[in-house]
C-alpha cells in the first residue's frame, strides 16, 4: 500500500524576498492571460529583436549551421579559443587595459554572468551601486546573492546621466563596487568621457571595484562613439560585459561575455571565485560560442539601422516625436540602444501606483509596457517603451496611448 504523502506545502526561499524582476512580471502574466483568450494584445516590453523582423545576418545562421557537429561536447569553462580570440581583439579595439585571453569569459548570455559575478563577490551586507533606473538584473542578482543594491539616481535634467553627488552620497564603508550600464537600458542614455572619468575617480578614491554592462555598445546613434568605462581605469579593477543578443539579433542564441581588465592584482582572491562558479556551471552554449568569431569580424548589420534612414534610427525619431506630442508626457532622446523611458505627468493624472497605470492601459487600450518602478525608479510617474516594432505599429500604439491620456484619471 502506497503511504499517503504528509501535507505540507513548500515555500520559496527567502533569497527572493528582495528579488524583482517585473520586465516579465504580473503585467506581462495579465497580457499572456488576455492572448490566451483571443485578444491581440501590442507588446512594447521586451527587448527582443527577432520577433520584430530584425533578422540574424545570414553569415553567423551558416557559420553555426556549419559547426553544429563540431560543437556537440563541452568547451573549456571559460570558452572556446576562437570565440575568447574575437572577444579579446574587441576588448582590445575598446582599449581595456592589460587583458589576456584568460580574463576573457563567455556566458548564456550577459544574464548568467551578471549573475555569477555577483554570487561570487558578496556577503551578507555588502553594498552595490546600481543605478536608478536599471536594468533590474542587476538589483535582483546582487539582492540574490545576499548584497545590498543601493540605488543612485540618473538625472532626467542632464540626459539621464549619473547624479555625481548622489553616489558619493551613497558610498559607506561596506561598499564594494559600482555598477554601469551604458548604454543603458531603460532610458537609451550614452555617457559622454566626462562623466565616466568622474566615476573612476569616485571608484579610484574609495577603492571600488567597476562592473560596467555594455551590451547595447553597437547600438548608438547619432554618430557618437561608446567608450568602456574600463579603457580610462588601468589602475582599478573593471569587469565589461557584452554579447551579441542585441547587436546581432540573436537573443535567443544565449550568448554573451565579460572581460576582466585593469588591476586583476587586487581582485586575485575573487577572480578564483569566479573560476569556481564558471567550472561550476561546466560552459556555455558551445554553438553559440562557436559563431562569435564570424559575427564580431563580419559585416555588422546592425550598422545599417542605426543611421538616418535605417531602421532602428527612425523608429527612434518616430517615438520621440509621438511621445512628446502627448499632453502630459515629456522624455529626453535616447541616444543609444531602443528603448524610451517617458515621464508621466503625474499630478494631471493623478497615478499613485504605476502597476495599476500598467495593467489599466493594458485592459483599456490592450498595450503592454513596463512600469517604471520594474526598474527601480521610486516613483510611479515614468514607464519604458521599446521601439522595436515598425513605425505602422508603433503609430497605432502612440495613438491608443494618447487616447489613453486623454480619459486617464486614477482614483
Ligand atoms: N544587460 C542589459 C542592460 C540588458 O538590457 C539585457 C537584456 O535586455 C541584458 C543585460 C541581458 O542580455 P543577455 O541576452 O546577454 O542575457
Amino acid at each position: 500500500e502506497i503511504p499517503t504523502a504528509r501535507r505540507r506545502s513548500f515555500g520559496k526561499s527567502h533569497k527572493l524576498d528582495n528579488v524583482l524582476y517585473d520586465v516579465r512580471g504580473p503585467v506581462v502574466d495579465e497580457a499572456a492571460r488576455m492572448e490566451a483568450d483571443g485578444t491581440h494584445i501590442l507588446k512594447l516590453n521586451i527587448g527582443n529583436p527577432a520577433p520584430f523582423g530584425f533578422r540574424t545576418p545570414d553569415e553567423v545562421v551558416y557559420d553555426m549551421a556549419h559547426q553544429l557537429t563540431d560543437t556537440e561536447g563541452y568547451s573549456p569553462s571559460k570558452g572556446l579559443f576562437s570565440a575568447r580570440k574575437a572577444i579579446m581583439q574587441y576588448a582590445q579595439l575598446k582599449n581595456l587595459p592589460n587583458v589576456t585571453i584568460d580574463d576573457i569569459y563567455t556566458g548564456n548570455g550577459v544574464s548568467e554572468l551578471i549573475n555569477l559575478c555577483m554570487s561570487a563577490l558578496l556577503d551578507d551586507g555588502d553594498e552595490v551601486l546600481i543605478p536608478s533606473p536599471d536594468y533590474p538584473l542587476w538589483t535582483a542578482c546582487v539582492n540574490l546573492a545576499g548584497g545590498t543594491a543601493v540605488h543612485y539616481v540618473c538625472d532626467e535634467q542632464s540626459e539621464w546621466y549619473p547624479d555625481i553627488d548622489d553616489i558619493r552620497a551613497k558610498i559607506t564603508d561596506r561598499t564594494v563596487a559600482i555598477v554601469l550600464i551604458n548604454p543603458n537600458n531603460p532610458t537609451g542614455a550614452l555617457y559622454p568621457k566626462e562623466v565616466l572619468q568622474q566615476i573612476v575617480d569616485i571608484a579610484r578614491e574609495h577603492q571600488l571595484m567597476i562592473f560596467s554592462d555594455e551590451i547595447y555598445d553597437r547600438l548608438v546613434m547619432d554618430g557618437l562613439k561608446h567608450i568602456s568605462i574600463a579603457s580610462l581605469a588601468p589602475d582599478l579593477f573593471c569587469v565589461t560585459f557584452s554579447g551579441l543578443s542585441k547587436s546581432h539579433m540573436i537573443a535567443g542564441y544565449r550568448v554573451g561575455w565579460m572581460v576582466l581588465s585593469g588591476n586583476k592584482r587586487i581582485a586575485k582572491d575573487y577572480i578564483e571565485g569566479i573560476n569556481m562558479l564558471a567550472n561550476m556551471r561546466i560552459c556555455s552554449n558551445v554553438p553559440a560560442q562557436s559563431i562569435v568569431q564570424t559575427a564580431l569580424g563580419g559585416h555588422q548589420s546592425v550598422n545599417d539601422y542605426i543611421v538616418p534612414g535605417g531602421r532602428l534610427y527612425e523608429q527612434r525619431e518616430y517615438i520621440y516625436n509621438a511621445i512628446n506630442a502627448i499632453p502630459g508626457l515629456t522624455a529626453v532622446k535616447p541616444k543609444a540602444a531602443f528603448y524610451i523611458f517617458p515621464k508621466i505627468d503625474v499630478k494631471k493624472f493623478n497615478i499613485r501606483d504605476d502597476e495599476q497605470f500598467a495593467l489599466d492601459l493594458l485592459h483599456d487600450e490592450r498595450i503592454l509596457i513596463t512600469r517604471g518602478g520594474g526598474f527601480n525608479w521610486a516613483e510611479p510617474d515614468h514607464f519604458r517603451i521599446v521601439y522595436l516594432p515598425r513605425i505602422e505599429v508603433l503609430r497605432d500604439a502612440t495613438t491608443k496611448i494618447a487616447d489613453f491620456f486623454s480619459y486617464y484619471w486614477q482614483a
